[in-house]
């Protein structure tokens, strides 16, 4: 028995053995955002998903969310150079014409539980603007001590609760206030959170299930992003997520995201349960893809080293509650990673990001 045969829900199997299923009506924009919200609340292992398209296929079920230890730093992170420069460069940036930014942040403050005696502010007044640049989307990271609010800004970006929505100012997304997970947005988190009863195939065309894309035209998609992932189509698409390394599991991830062409991509600490030789090879496979993309990314890290590598430019935030306290134009990531550390500028920028980092969490580690 192959791998594709083995055990997929039969509700599905059923599904899918009828041509009439091949043709489904359009989604209707709600009934997509509902999707999407699902597939979201799925992959971070939410409860209480609902209209979710595993429902009418037989009841997926995210893997378990396999939490790593939060606190380990990876090995690039530490400082080289002794010289410490200055590394911010005020962004030399043509604001585009006529064309609403790809977000932008209006004072925005967001208090969890408010008016509640645990209240805790995450953020206040984050004001910032990524302007939609023609044929380039940028690689925006955020930086910052251990929570500042990095992930909070990400998910109000998102639309997902209870980040969403925030407690003042505005969150909009190409000009639109935020009042939803859409389909122009698609998120990578740290943890795997696959379909454990799906193969790498189906997991990998599940945002295109959702979409309603025939079964032919989604599985010939997922190979082709499979392969563009660095994964074997003949050995890899009939394993499932429990056969997988981690470093196959977040190609995974970031395979099933990014054949639904968001718009934005939103990455939480993608690569922060990998090992460091993995990681340096994913952050190779993602400044690759992006640049074939036209995606603006916004990827939460602890790396300063990997910010620096992959960003195009970094909001460095304050210690709780986050505010953002500079933006740093980084160098592009014009080289393979490993060679790009080595180089002196590299090195100063990551350096003097770190100094900053480090303080700003002796400060919050004092303060408590
Ligand atoms: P970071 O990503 O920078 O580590 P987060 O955005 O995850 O920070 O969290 C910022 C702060 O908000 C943290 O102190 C965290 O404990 C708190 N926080 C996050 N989510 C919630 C929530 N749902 N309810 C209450 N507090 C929260």
């Amino acid at each position: 028995m192959s791998d594709e045969e083995k055990k997929p829900p039969e509700a599905e199997e059923k599904k899918e053995a009828e041509p009439a299923a091949e043709k489904p009506k359009p989604p209707s924009p709600e009934e997509m955002a509902a999707a999407l919200a699902a597939f979201e609340s799925a992959q971070k292992g939410e409860e209480g998903a609902k209209g979710k398209p595993g429902d009418k296929a037989g009841g997926d079920k995210p893997a378990e969310d396999k939490k790593p230890a939060e606190d380990k730093k990876p090995a690039e992170d530490k400082k080289p150079a002794e010289d410490k420069k200055p590394a911010a460069k005020k962004p030399a940036e043509a604001k585009p014409k006529g064309r609403p930014p790809v977000v932008r942040f209006d004072h925005v403050t967001k208090t969890y539980n408010p008016g509640r005696r645990n209240a805790f502010t995450a953020i206040k007044d984050v004001h910032f603007t990524v302007e939609d640049l023609p044929d380039k989307g940028e690689f925006v990271c955020l930086l910052g001590p251990s929570g500042c609010g990095k992930s909070t800004i990400l998910r109000l970006i998102a639309g997902l609760e209870p980040q969403h929505p925030p407690t003042e100012g505005k969150v909009e997304v190409f000009g639109e206030s935020v009042d939803a997970p859409g389909a122009d947005r698609g998120m990578v988190f740290q943890s795997y959170t696959s379909f454990d009863n799906r193969t790498v195939l189906r997991n990998v065309a599940f945002g295109l299930e959702c979409r309603g894309v025939g079964r032919k035209e989604r599985e010939e998609l997922a190979r082709e992003w499979i392969d563009k992932v660095g994964l074997s189509v003949k050995h890899d698409a009939g394993k499932y997520p429990h056969q997988l390394s981690g470093g196959m599991q977040q190609r995974v991830a970031i395979a099933r995201t990014l054949i639904l062409h968001p718009k934005i991509i939103l990455m939480d600490e993608p690569f922060g349960a990998l090992d460091p030789v993995t990681r340096v090879q994913m952050q190779d496979l993602l400044v690759n893809l992006w640049r074939s993309q036209e995606a603006t990314v916004f990827f939460v890290t602890h790396s300063i080293g990997e910010a620096v590598y992959v960003g195009d430019r970094c909001y460095l935030l304050s210690r709780s509650p986050g505010t953002i306290l500079r933006e740093v134009k980084v160098p592009l990531p014009d080289r393979p990673a490993l060679e790009m550390q080595k180089d002196p500028h590299f090195q100063e920028v990551v350096y003097e990001l770190s100094e900053q980092v480090h303080r700003m969490e002796q400060e919050q580690a004092e303060a408590e």
